[in-house]
């Protein structure tokens, strides 16, 4: 492998405190504040809709295409996005495969019948646009943005690679040496890698989102081309995908394209499989120690049962999550960073996907590591978990300030509008909602839910999920010397 063929992708975020549905650096642009602002009700922002328009192929394939809103007679921006959204993540990994689903993903970057390996990089990047994909709990993503005239060409390259993707044994040993170094370099060459990778497993009790995405090195070394096979089969199908073509197109122009070069594609008989697993409510605080060979100073995270995405509280969760932890002045940063200071960073997050949620909050003390047997009873760990819990009680039961609500209200809808810049900010937009909400015209809906988030929203959520909730509590220090840590 070159190095300018290993995708770097959102598998495994390399930070907490992550937002998965801001995937790409996107340029900061100024104006979005003027965004009808003029005509809004006091407070709020009159957001642009996107409008799509929806189809199904009869082989199941969903369309979803969103030509760009401009006025009669004005130059288009001359580029589009070709994105394919396919109903299979981290939780589909077969037994026994974990990772296998971003493992995948990275195999769909090898020949098909008539294209040669990394053949959609030459289709991309040599045109000035590029290529990615990234792997979710619930989703695989593979996005590229393109000059607009190269669109249908991006078309028949994605159908070629559903329907007809050639995967060998020399391939699969290769892709599985990259997954594996990003393993090494997100994971373990992380000092908190194994504290943020060791969340779901210790979290969920029967859910598979306990895989971790990018999986485990043991399993996906064990994958077979048999797996591949089988996987890629059960999956990769057009009944198990949505294709979305956002940016300077004609809607009846891509029609055509689109059932010129995915309407042949046949669907297998049997239906794709789901996951019907309900993750059990937890009945009681549970604690647990999670080690690692190098852990520069000791931390604390405290994990909550949350609902899924499309849940009527995800709007005001997101708001919690962002005046606990986001940036210098969240009442985390500001209780146990500036003013005690306890710790030395912090986090929140509401991590919810299609089916359910997690809820985490941590910290990372203060000063230098306690070594040997003691550090297990470092006087700092329980001083975090009460300071953590402290400040997450304060916010749910003291007084919010509106302009510290308005300020995080607008943040998140600030990302959600710069995101939107871009043909493949709103094609994005849209596939999250297909995930979250099983519809790319609830898009709007969610930014709407955003900003209708009221203070008494957010203490409701956090006396219900977390106040009134059983937590698990992980601590996070160095194993003794001699122990040998699980990667
Ligand atoms: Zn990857």
């Amino acid at each position: 492998m070159t190095p300018t063929s290993v995708h770097i992708d959102a598998a495994w975020p390399a930070q907490p405190g992550r937002r998965r549905w801001l995937v790409r650096g996107l340029a900061l642009a100024s104006g979005w504040s003027a965004v009808g602002r003029a005509e809004a009700p006091l407070g709020l922002v009159r957001v642009p809709p996107l409008v799509p328009r929806v189809r199904i192929l009869r082989n199941g394939l969903q369309v979803v295409v969103l030509p760009d809103a401009r006025a009669p007679g004005q130059p288009g921006s001359g580029t589009a996005a070709v994105q394919v959204w396919y109903r299979v993540g981290g939780k589909d990994d077969p037994p026994g495969r974990s990772g296998f689903a971003h493992l995948f993903e990275h195999l769909m970057f090898k020949r098909t019948r008539h294209l040669a390996d990394e053949a959609f990089d030459r289709l991309t990047e040599d045109v000035g646009g590029d290529s990615n994909a990234f792997t979710t709990e619930d989703a695989t993503v593979f996005h590229n943005a393109v000059p607009a005239n190269h669109v249908e060409r991006l078309l028949w390259a994605e159908a070629e690679r559903m329907a007809h993707l050639q995967v060998t044994l020399a391939q699969l040993r290769s892709e599985r040496a990259v997954v594996e170094a990003e393993f090494r370099q997100k994971v373990l060459g992380e000092p908190y890698g194994r504290l943020f990778h060791g969340m779901a497993p210790a979290f969920w009790q029967v859910h598979p989102y306990r895989h971790p995405v990018i999986g485990r090195v043991e399993e996906l070394n064990a994958a077979s081309l048999d797996d591949v096979r089988r996987f890629q089969a059960r999956y990769y199908r057009p009944d198990n995908a949505t294709l979305i073509v956002a940016g300077d197109v004609e809607a009846d122009q891509v029609d055509v394209w689109v059932d010129r070069h995915f309407g042949g594609l046949v669907v297998p008989d049997v239906p794709v499989p789901r996951v019907s697993v309900r993750e059990p409510r937890r009945t009681q605080d549970q604690w647990t120690t999670l080690t690692a060979p190098q852990v520069p100073a000791p931390a604390v995270a405290l994990l909550w049962q949350a609902p899924g995405a499309g849940h009527a509280d995800a709007g005001a969760l997101r708001v919690a999550a962002a005046l606990l932890g986001e940036g210098d002045s969240s009442r985390l940063s500001a209780e146990l960073v500036e003013r005690t200071p306890l710790a030395q960073s912090i986090g929140f997050a509401a991590d919810l996907h299609g089916d359910a949620g997690m809820l985490s909050a941590w910290a990372i003390a203060a000063g230098p590591p306690v070594l040997g047997p003691d550090a297990l009873h470092d006087p700092r760990l329980p001083r975090l978990e009460a300071a953590l819990l402290q400040t997450v009680r304060r916010l749910a039961e003291g007084r919010i300030p509106i302009g510290e609500l308005d300020k995080v209200r607008t943040h998140l809808l600030t990302e959600a509008l710069v995101a939107r810049q871009t043909a493949e900010g709103r094609a994005l937009a849209l596939g999250w909602a297909v995930v979250r909400r099983q519809d790319a015209r609830m898009a709007d809906a969610e930014l709407a839910q955003l900003q209708a988030v009221r203070a008494e929203d957010v203490q409701r959520v956090l006396r219900v999920h977390v106040l009134a909730a059983h937590r698990l509590t992980l601590r996070y220090v160095q194993a003794p010397a001699g122990s040998r840590a699980r990667p």
